[in-house]
């Protein structure tokens, strides 16, 4: 793409060359595009769906109702062309309908040229010129960008403000603007030589404004492109031994600066971490850049805001960063299923922000604390949902994010903490580069346990259904312990229970389902256990005996890691004072 951009008119046109491949085995008579800054004028869907939802962002709201024609987005593709031939275009919104003189057939590539125009809107949400802390160009989902089409067709999805998706490919794009501006991009920078002594602007740049500048960025390999400019942005570099080049880009502020110059080194620690844990990161460059509206992650780039404490720039960088495993590399579609790209970014981050910030509380507790405050609400939506159609926006936030950390981290009680962490790096390597959806997940994680998994993912991703085991008696019998738990909830899954005596030791036993054909490995988890046979999934109760006399024991407890999404814990533990005869439910 060649592109302009006019910082007096907030316009900008462009003009592109897409060669595109079809690798389905479909024949293709049209492509669609994304269009999204169309999104930015009052009336758009977006705009209806911002104003009218039962509990709106306050980002949005009904701002876009409110915008003049001079602050509205635009996008329009003016002309298109197959091998010369013009294509039938047809603007829908936010989405772009294009209708080949020239079928695609499998196997094929063919190549597009074509001609765009489009309005900057005022920063509404994520995009747009002048953001709240004065960065003046947040250029992202600025141009029109193909849709993915799969074997589940196209995914076309006209924005409404939620999840993104698209297809991989190489970008070589040249931006031109007023000198007087320094670029962020997706990609590396082809021509910094041009570009002259302010690349990398260690001091906020004065060059002459009025004369023009092109910037020249190349990509390979990613499903987006995006980029920032301001003209005060201070630019400067870290060089990680053996990995990427990391930029940071903030405004020119001391009280910026003094925050922003101790985040390249925890950004190191964490790029260390995720490529041990969770697969090596795969291009050569990423940049920190000030700008959007809180944090959002792109292609080798992420736009924050910038006016924070350490701790927040910290966990706001580190979050967008893990994306570039799992919207970057991974590239599930995130508008269907929204938890494998937020959900696994947030075990992710949550791991890094570990290691970076060892602190006492489990690191996972706070998406358990957000789901049961989902369950309670009543507001509680299948997982399955696509994004943009969750009925409120706390469902859609829940649900992606803490549902998504919860279900990969309980998972652990599942199959056990070493499988688990062996599987999350046999799923990067396995998925990376091909749009993963929830059943490759689960064939990782069963080849890598050796366990069936179905029961789980089918339960937790497609219903509501919520779970509570409880402890219902622990008697004495025969001169042994005998101890009863119950199934109270619909939802399935094994149980971990922990039997403690007064005098300080204890013993842990672990009962898999039958669904699953098997348990967990016992040397798989980092404290050790007995496996007992097997709960079969249709009884209620579940009964077993260990050695012991009632008067040892001083509690008994399931799921004493808290691992489980278990909504009553009331009923998981029972704490036997010394001297005491058993313990049955009342
Ligand atoms: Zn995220």
């Amino acid at each position: 793409m060649d592109v302009a951009l006019d910082v007096k008119e907030h316009r900008y046109n462009g003009n592109g060359t897409l060669t595109y491949m079809n690798n389905s085995p479909d024949t293709l008579r049209e492509l669609f595009f994304h269009l999204y800054f169309n999104a930015f004028r009052p009336g758009s869907e977006m705009d209806v769906r911002s104003r009218t939802i039962e509990d709106p962002d306050s980002r949005v709201g009904a701002r876009i109702a409110e915008l003049k024609s001079t602050e509205v987005g635009e996008l329009v593709v003016a002309r298109m062309s197959q091998q010369g031939k013009p294509v039938v275009l047809e603007h829908l919104g936010t989405v772009l309908r294009a209708t080949l003189p020239q079928a695609l057939l499998p196997g094929k590539s063919t190549t597009l040229n074509y001609e765009f125009t489009g309005q900057v809107p005022v920063q509404i949400r994520r995009s747009g010129r002048n953001s709240s802390e004065g960065v003046a160009y947040s250029m992202t989902q600025w141009y029109p960008k193909l849709a993915h089409y799969d074997q589940r067709g196209w995914h076309a999805y006209p924005y409404v403000g939620r999840e993104f998706h698209g297809v991989w490919g190489d970008f070589d794009v040249k931006l031109t603007m007023d000198s007087a501006y320094t670029i962020a991009a997706t990609g590396v920078l082809q021509n910094p030589e041009q570009i002259g002594h302010g690349y990398p602007a260690k001091k906020a740049l004065k060059r002459p404004a009025g004369d023009k500048l092109t910037w020249r960025f190349m990509a390979k390999d990613v499903h987006d492109f995006a980029w920032a400019a301001d003209p005060d942005y201070v630019h400067f570099i870290e060089t990680v031994p053996n990995g990427p080049t990391l930029h940071f880009f903030h405004k020119n502020d001391p009280e910026l600066a003094a925050v922003w110059k101790d985040l390249p080194g925890h950004m190191v620690k964490a790029l260390r971490y995720m490529n041990e844990h969770f697969g090596t990161y795969p291009w050569p460059q990423y940049s920190f850049v000030q700008g959007g509206d809180g944090g959002m992650e792109y292609p080798m780039l992420t736009l924050i805001t910038g006016k924070r404490r350490i701790g927040s720039l910290v966990g706001v960088s580190v979050h967008e960063f893990v994306h570039s495993w799992y919207h970057g590399m991974l590239a599930s579609n995130e508008g269907r299923f929204p938890w494998m790209d937020e959900g696994m970014t947030q075990y992710a981050s949550s791991k890094v922000m570990q290691h970076l910030f060892p602190r006492s509380e489990a690191p996972h507790a706070s998406a358990y604390r957000g789901y049961e405050a989902l369950v309670a609400s009543g507001k509680h939506e299948p997982p399955i949902i696509h994004a943009d159609h969750f009925a409120t926006n706390m469902a859609y936030g829940v649900t992606a994010y803490n549902f998504g950390e919860l279900f990969v981290h309980q998972l652990g009680a599942v199959i056990g903490e070493e499988n688990l962490a062996a599987g999350m790096l046999r799923y990067t390597k396995a998925c990376g580069f091909k749009h993963p959806e929830p059943i490759d997940f689960e064939r990782v994680m069963e080849k890598q346990s050796g366990l069936e998994l179905d029961w789980y993912f089918d339960q937790w991703i497609n219903t509501t259904r919520t779970l509570d085991y409880g402890i219902r008696s622990i008697m004495e019998v025969d001169g042994e312990l005998r101890i009863t738990l119950e199934r109270k909830g619909e939802m399935l899954m094994p149980v971990d229970v922990v039997v403690e005596k007064h005098d300080g030791s204890n013993v842990a036993y672990h009962i898999p389902l039958t669904l699953m054909l098997g348990a967990k490995p016992a040397g798989g988890e980092s404290w050790s256990f007995t496996a007992l046979p097997a709960w079969q999934w249709t009884d209620a109760t579940y009964t077993f005996a260990v050695p012991g006399r009632i008067g040892q024991v001083s509690a008994v407890t399931i799921d004493p890691l808290d691992r489980t999404a278990d909504i009553d814990r009331s009923n998981d533990r029972v704490v036997f004072p010394a001297g005491a005869g058993g313990f049955v439910k009342p």
